[in-house]
């Protein structure tokens, strides 16, 4: 696996307060199953269709209407799970959670609050120092998603979309074990990525498939250390959670600001009370939404349209052979095979498309210089015009063939990116290119040789002035470059010069 000293997480700790305090943090992510039905309903899940297009009766709370369990979100789920190292459980069951919604016409959501799919697995986050935290999953549970109440487009009325109702969600509940802000985007962005290569989450979070609701407490050194050591939620302070967060930046910006209002209480003599808070971006800052709610408010009962889910050990261990090669197992096989730098090697690992792509580029060849180019110049190229991978005009064949150019010395570094050039705005090959348009780069000694000593002959005070001073013979290669139309062989240029000059 990945060479990493293990650290114990840093807590953040606020300046600027009478006292020292520490941030806990615990994560609750929604990550919205990737599949084509919803969890108990055959209604299409696809994003953007028309409002109320894609609704069963069972979603729509039709009367007599009953759930019937989609077998590929289950798979999913277990998929989920053993991409985090995670107990599945042969036995879950569904139950009630009983609240009014006017987007969840059944009058409950279906989730699993008592046995969930999912047990405890783990998530390794890197911090970017060569350091990385174990961030502990406490369980994984299916439960459906509701729809979407509009009340902006009439003064009069509010419109409801029930597309989403009954959409399968994965609840990723997290101990508290993220210290920070900057921990918990990296948290974020690290189960976004292994959901990613699994395919069981399509991560967008613009959309709104991939949120998290925050909880942050704040306690004084020391107490962390204590729950660790007895696992005593007692020795920690009384948390807040931020609701439905959808975006890295306000995830750190919410986690912040609600961690300098908690300590701000606190100093003040006062105390904070346990609730669920929205956060505002416009103010940066956390509102009270409403009181916390416990489990027994909900009227939690087992789901009696359900039979409980048993789900059989063949299943998951024929799930478990079919997975795919995760982030840190590729990342760690990129550095080992390719000889790439830990940060190139995340940088190409981050997307599964981006390292697919680079493999074939490196294929056989030379992995760093492969690396280089894929980073530097396409990726750059890329960002540029807001394109992804998957749109690349200069295909992973036609980068490898312009990397092999280049180590074979047919061509020199700086006019590959001439050729690179040229493929990517024509998608020309670049062997093509080398060829018609008179790229080679000249090793032929002979050739080299001749501009040489014409540039010599033509130049009798500055060959005395080199003589002098050995540094001044660049100004010959400089001028032999731009003779060749810089198709010269750089080292044969420099090491003939030197000889002329008798250096
Ligand atoms: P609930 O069922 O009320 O949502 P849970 O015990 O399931 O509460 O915890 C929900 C989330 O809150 C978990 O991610 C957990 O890690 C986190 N959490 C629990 N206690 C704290 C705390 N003191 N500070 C920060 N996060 C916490
Ligand atoms: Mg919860």
């Amino acid at each position: 696996m990945l060479d990493l000293t293990y650290d114990t997480p840093t807590p953040k700790v606020i300046a600027g307060a009478q006292h020292d305090w520490e941030l806990v943090i615990g994560l609750e992510v929604h990550a919205q199953v990737a599949t084509k039905a919803k969890l108990f309903s055959g209604a299409s899940t696809q994003f953007g269709a028309e409002p109320n297009s894609n609704v069963a009766f069972v979603d729509a709370g039709m009367p007599g209407m009953l759930p019937v369990i989609n077998e590929g979100c289950i798979s999913q789920a277990v998929k989920t799970g053993l991409g985090l190292n995670a107990q599945i459980n042969l036995f879950s069951a569904f139950d009630r959670k009983n609240y009014f919604y006017p987007d969840l016409p059944q009058g409950y959501q279906i989730s699993q609050l008592y046995h969930p799919i999912v047990g405890e697995g783990e998530v390794l986050v890197e911090m970017g120092d060569g350091k990385a935290r174990l961030v502990r999953i406490e369980r994984i549970h299916l439960e459906q998603d509701a729809g979407k109440s509009i009340h902006d487009m009439d003064p009069n009325m509010s419109f409801v979309d029930l597309n989403r109702t009954g959409v399968a969600l994965m609840e990723i509940v997290s101990r508290p074990d993220i210290r920070g802000p900057e921990e918990a985007a990296a948290y974020v962005l690290k189960l976004r990525q292994i959901l990613r290569y699994l395919g069981t989450c399509d991560g967008n979070m613009q959309n709104g498939n991939l949120r998290a609701d925050v909880n942050v407490s704040i306690c004084r050194p020391g107490q962390y250390e204590k729950y660790q050591a007895t696992q005593d939620f007692s020795h920690l302070g009384t948390r807040c959670e931020i609701k439905n967060m959808n975006s890295m930046r306000f995830i750190q910006l919410a986690i912040d600001v609600e961690a300098r209002r908690q300590i701000a209480l606190l100093e003040d003599g006062k105390e904070v009370t346990q609730e669920t808070r929205l956060y505002d971006p416009d103010k940066n800052e956390t509102r009270s939404m409403r009181s916390k709610e416990e489990a027994h408010d909900y009227r939690y009962f087992p789901d009696p349209d359900l039979l409980p889910l048993e789900i059989e050990q063949d299943w998951v261990d024929s799930i478990k052979a079919a997975l795919p090669e995760l982030p840190d197992a590729k990342k760690a096989r990129f550095i080992r095979d390719f000889g790439l730098a830990d940060y190139d090697a995340s940088v190409l690992t981050a997307e599964l498309a981006n390292a697919v792509y680079f493999e074939q580029v490196a294929a056989g060849r030379d992995g760093k210089l492969a690396a280089n180019w894929v980073i530097n110049e396409l990726f750059g190229r890329l960002k540029k015009e807001d394109h992804s991978i998957e749109d690349s005009p200069v295909s992973a064949a036609q980068l490898g063939a312009l990397v092999g150019l280049i180590k074979s010395g047919d061509i020199s570094g700086k006019i590959a990116k001439d050729v690179f050039e040229i493929c990517y705005t024509t998608g020309r090959d670049p062997a093509e290119i080398v060829a018609t348009e008179g790229m080679k780069q000249v090793t032929d000694t002979g050739a080299i040789e001749a501009a040489v000593d014409e540039i010599i002959a033509a130049n009798p005070a500055q060959v005395e002035k080199a003589k002098a001073n050995p540094k001044l013979a660049g100004w010959f290669v400089g001028q032999v470059m731009k003779a060749t139309g810089g198709k010269a062989n750089p080292g044969v240029v420099n090491e003939l010069v030197a000889a002329k000059l008798g250096l």
